[in-house]
This record gives structure tokens, sequence and C-alpha cells, in this order.
């Protein structure tokens, strides 16, 4: 069965390194394969309630694919509104790069 949880973690892992190391100057092609990424994500992710959220949270907050600066803080404010919803704190997004691209000084 589906850890929820587990899923969850690893797939922010993933989100949020894809945005880390996204292009700081994306072509047209890079930004639509992006789009795409998350656009299909949303309608395989396996939690179908979740993926419903997904969907709908994607339809009124559309991804910032400018550059990677723009990406990270958008999924950073995504994940936000995750959290806000499932009663967990919200993350301090200037601390975005440091959490997934540096990893943090200790
Ligand atoms: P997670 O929220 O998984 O976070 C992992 C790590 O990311 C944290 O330890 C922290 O270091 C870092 N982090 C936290 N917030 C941020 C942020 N804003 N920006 C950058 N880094 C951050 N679960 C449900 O129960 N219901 C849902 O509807 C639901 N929808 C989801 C939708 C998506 C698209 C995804 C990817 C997951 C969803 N989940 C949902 C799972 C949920 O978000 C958590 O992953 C899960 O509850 C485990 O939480 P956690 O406390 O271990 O940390």
């Amino acid at each position: 069965p589906v850890d929820k949880d587990e899923l969850g973690r690893s797939t922010w892992n993933l989100l949020h390194t894809m945005a880390a190391y996204y292009s700081e100057k994306p072509s047209t092609e890079e930004k639509k394969t992006m789009e795409t990424t998350l656009t299909s994500l949303s309608k395989t992710y396996p939690c179908s309630y979740c993926a419903d959220d997904f969907r709908k949270d994607l339809k009124v907050h559309p991804p910032k694919l400018e550059n990677r600066d723009e990406l990270s803080k958008w999924m950073c404010e995504m994940h936000n509104r995750v959290n806000k919803k499932l009663g967990k704190d919200i993350f301090d997004c200037t601390k975005v790069k440091e959490r997934w691209l540096d990893g943090w000084k200790d």
C-alpha cells in the first residue's frame, strides 16, 4: 500500500531539487517541459485526493517558470499551501536554497 507521508517526502525531495537545479535562463522548451512535468504529476500522483487539490492549486497558482529563483520560490509557496492545509509549520522560503541546493550550514 502507498505510504502517503513517505510518498510525500520523496516527491517534495524531487520537486524542490528539480527547482533548485532548474536553469537560470530556461529556453521556451525548458519552460514547457517543466510545466508539462508538473501538470502530468498532478494527474498521476498516486494519492487521488492529494492529486485533486494539486490540480486545483496549479490552476489558481500557475508555476512561475521564468528562472530557478522564481520556480524555487513558487515551489516553496506551493508546499507551504499544503503545509497549511495539513496544519504543519510554514517553511521560511528565504531558506530554500540552503535546504535544497547548498545544504544546511551545520
Ligand atoms: P514534508 O512536508 O514531506 O516535507 C519534507 C521536508 O521538506 C521537510 O522536512 C522540510 O525540510 C522541507 N520543507 C517543508 N516545507 C517546505 C517548503 N514550503 N519549501 C521547501 N521545503 C520545505 N498529504 C496529505 O495528507 N494530504 C494531501 O492532500 C497531500 N497533498 C500533497 C500534495 C503534493 C503535491 C505532495 C508532494 C504531497 C502531498 N501530501 C499530502 C504529503 C505531505 O505534503 C507531506 O509530504 C507528508 O505529510 C509528510 O510530511 P513531513 O512532515 O514529513 O514533511
